[in-house]
């Protein structure tokens, strides 16, 4: 069989001719907002190539894994039923309220329009395409996975090497301490859902299940310069939106926008989740902050850092003493820091002396530690780009990460549209010993992303068929 020969030819590929056809009342004209925030500097990744997405689409997308993803079981049910999609087309029009009879059903429609992307939002009381016809109170969204976004925008103010939608592997190491932290935190829930209850008095819930724990837990690539986390276990997708406000006050430590210098403020006694993400941001602070990115080499970049220190007579003297010698690298630099915070300010008085000491953390913390896009996390409705999409701008894959290797990770290495169009072009035209591939992803770099996911499927899977066999159990005994 060869590609060229496959139906990749204009009467398939109709996505324009098709929205014309689409109800206006689920057409949504407003721009992406990731799209408005957009710099045109991916220049590796031509964008109209809709022949290209639709090969992906019908060769590659793993349908059926992702539909047991986000059912919840191989049976078909309401947890896909009912769930949100929305479709961005080429002409960057967006048609929200949409839902699937299962992955065949998603497959035909992605081909019919072909999407640049598709997000995935909440599980409602009902379908999502028959909410026109429903009242309003029947039509309520009950659960969602607990998403977190991490931009490297937010970064922007402390990062030396980009800025905008540019990146390279020095500042992609932002990302890699963000999931190493975020990843620890939330699988040690525990601590996260007690500030919880505390905080906003939630239900009682929380403290009567034994573990509490996210396990379930799927690191994706933005495609461009982020990452998505989507926290799948039961407990997480049931918790309404009061609650995911109560988790993400918790987890957020850096906070203020850019005009503001000082954005962390910790106590002297570091709550044990704050101790462990120390002991991340110990182990990369020197290579990522001090050597990669050499935040104390310039007057302007230095000054960012002397501004988090709350003595001015300290502030000064450092800066002083590096405007005379301003060659000296930036960890000889921040050995300095470390001295004057910690000993030269020896005659301050208690309480001063208590905050300046607790300044090199809260600079460590301000540079290192994850910076979260709220809205994302706290609406339960809010969309969110999927899984296994590309990204319009540059063609790359939404590929999963491994928390435990991330740190070799790298998205510019990352399968692209065009990459893989051409791996399963030299696989055809290699082909000749008759033998049947039996997924066509197996044959492109994609591969070991896509089983990553089906084995994270597979485990979430089988736990929730474990559970419901108990429950049958539990119940033929009663
Ligand atoms: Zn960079």
């Amino acid at each position: 069989m060869d590609l060229d020969n496959e139906p990749v030819n204009q009467e398939i590929i109709r996505s324009n001719s098709d929205v014309d056809t689409i109800d206006k009342m689920n057409i949504d004209q407003s721009t992406n907002e990731e799209q408005s925030n957009v710099q045109s500097q991916d220049t590796e990744y031509i964008p109209d190539t809709p022949e290209l997405l639709h090969i992906f689409y019908s060769k590659i997308f793993p349908y059926k894994t992702y539909a047991y993803w986000l059912n919840y079981g191989k049976e078909i049910d309401k947890p896909f039923l009912n769930r949100e999609f929305s479709l961005q087309l080429p002409t960057e029009a967006v048609i929200r309220n949409l839902s699937f009879s299962g992955p065949d059903e998603m497959k035909t429609e992605i081909l019919k329009f072909c999407p640049s992307k598709f997000d995935v939002g909440a599980v409602y009381t009902a379908k999502p395409k028959d909410k026109k016809s429903l009242r309003p109170s029947a039509f309520k969204p009950v659960e969602k996975e607990l998403v977190f976004d991490i931009d490297m925008t937010d970064y922007d103010d402390i990062r030396t090497c980009c800025s905008g939608g540019d990146i390279c592997n020095k500042c992609w190491q932002f990302m890699t301490v963000a999931i190493k932290i975020l990843d620890v935190s939330l699988r040690g829930a525990i601590l996260c859902l007690m500030a919880a209850y505390y905080t906003f008095q939630l239900t009682q819930i929380f403290f009567n299940t034994e573990d509490f724990g996210f396990k379930h837990l799927l690191w994706i690539y933005s495609g461009r310069r982020g990452v998505h986390c989507w926290v799948s276990d039961e407990r997480a997708r049931k918790l309404n939106n009061e609650e995911r406000k109560a988790i993400v006050a918790y987890l957020e430590v850096v906070k203020g926008g850019a005009q503001q210098s000082k954005k962390v403020r910790l106590y002297k006694t570091l709550h044990p989740s704050l101790s462990r993400s120390l002991e991340i941001i110990e182990k990369y602070f020197e290579q990522v902050i001090l050597e990669d990115q050499d935040v104390l080499q310039d007057e302007k970049n230095w000054t960012k850092v002397l501004n988090c220190i709350p003595d001015e007579g300290v502030k000064k003297k450092l800066h002083d003493n590096w405007l005379q010698s301003p060659k000296r690298s930036s960890v000889d630099k921040w050995n300095d820091l470390e001295y004057e915070v910690q000993y030269g300010a020896a005659k301050k008085a208690s309480k001063k002396l208590e905050s300046l000491q607790m300044c090199t953390k809260e600079i460590m913390f301000q540079y290192l530690y994850p910076r979260l896009d709220e809205k994302v996390t706290t609406q339960i409705n809010h969309l969110l780009k999927s899984p296994f999409c590309v990204h319009p701008k540059t063609g790359r894959v939404c590929v999963t990460i491994s928390p435990e290797n991330c740190e070799y990770f790298n998205p510019l290495e990352v399968p692209t549209l065009t990459m893989l169009y051409r791996q399963l072009n030299e696989s055809y035209a290699n082909k000749t010993d008759g033998k049947r591939i039996r997924n066509d992803y197996d044959v492109t770099s994609l591969k070991p992303y896509i089983k990553y996911f089906e084995n994270f499927v597979e485990s979430i899977v089988s736990e929730v068929r474990e559970k419901n066999r108990a429950k049958e159990v539990f119940s033929m005994e009663f």
